[in-house]
């Protein structure tokens, strides 16, 4: 068993960092809301004063944290306060650039990064399903498994550093236009007169078959259910598809590839949480693109 460090308890990192501590591990947490620690002490896990209290006695650090600058100012403060040879995972959802300097200032200390994002959601986080996409060396990633796969169901060593959240990124690019896409074709068959289910069981079927379609179908009552069989309650925020879609436009600039498509879906998830897509799940906008204005 091993002592881990977990740093931000919040709608992931508290059940994470539970089912770490349900394995027998010893951990030893802190977030910036003191109801947040609380709710782990009360499972079991020790309260530490500040983040660099929490790292100083550990082999394994863990961050989940809300974004680029934040896990870099977390960095500051815990690398130099953990012991050489640590492995230090961030599983936040961030921008690789700032994944890659967090890997920069780990390794200087004489530490083993990788960044870890995550899918699965906060279902996954409490099930321990999520999947991981890591980066970083062979070595990180061995002493990590053991960790990872308490908390997750699926592991994929990607590359080196950045490279989990360069997967990330690329597959919700794809996810937003795959869902945007098939809300456009249920909106159109609706006006052409064509039955949901009838729509469904040709595309599902056929060359426009896919995940968005297929397991997550914008329509109520239609294919396995979905969160719009709940009146579109997440699932998948739309708010979250929107970081995304912003930290894939980021890689985008900073590499110089054209990705007009997600761009695209980045502004139209843009507008949708405008116009009352706040707090919906992602595949909610079908519902913004049936009354937008064509032009
Ligand atoms: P959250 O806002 O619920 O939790 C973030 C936690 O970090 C909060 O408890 C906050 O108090 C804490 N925090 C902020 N600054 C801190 C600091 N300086 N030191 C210590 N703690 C600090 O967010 P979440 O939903 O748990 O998401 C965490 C990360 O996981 C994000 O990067 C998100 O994009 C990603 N993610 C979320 C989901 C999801 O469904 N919620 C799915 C996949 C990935």
């Amino acid at each position: 068993m091993s002592r881990i460090a977990f740093i931000g308890l919040g709608n992931m990192g508290l059940p994470m960092a539970v089912n770490l501590a349900k394995a027998g591990h010893e951990l030893h947490v802190f977030d910036t809301v003191a109801a947040a620690v609380e709710s782990a002490r009360t499972e079991g896990m020790m309260a530490a004063a500040s983040a660099a209290d929490a790292v100083a006695d550990v082999e394994i650090i863990v961050t989940m944290l809300p974004n680029g600058p934040i896990v870099l100012k977390v960095f500051e403060d815990i690398v130099p306060a953990a012991q050489k040879g640590a492995v230090i995972i961030d599983c936040s959802t961030i921008d690789v650039a700032s994944a890659k300097k967090a890997h920069a200032m780990s390794e200087a200390a004489g530490l083993l990064p990788l960044d870890a994002p995550v899918s699965g959601g906060i279902a996954g986080a409490a099930a321990g399903t999520l999947t991981f996409m890591a980066g970083g060396s062979k070595e990180a990633f061995a002493k990590a498994e053991p960790v990872l796969s308490v908390m997750g169901g699926k592991l994929v060593h990607c590359g080196g550093g950045g490279a989990g959240q360069s997967a990330k990124i690329c597959n919700n690019m794809l996810l937003a236009v795959s869902m945007i896409g098939a809300c456009e074709s249920f909106a159109l068959a609706e006006k052409l007169g064509l039955s949901a289910q009838a729509a469904y069981d040709v595309i599902s079927t056929s060359s426009g078959f896919c995940w968005s379609v297929n397991k997550y179908c914008p329509v109520p009552g239609i294919g396995p259910e979905s969160p719009a069989d709940n009146d579109y309650k997440p699932g998948f925020a739309a708010e979250l598809m929107l970081k995304d879609l912003g930290l894939s436009q980021q890689a985008a600039g900073e590499t110089g590839q054209a990705t007009p498509m997600g761009e695209h879906a980045m502004h139209l998830y843009e507008t949708f949480l405008k116009e009352g897509g706040a707090g919906k799940d992602f595949s909610g906008i079908i519902e913004y693109l049936k009354t937008a204005a064509r032009g």
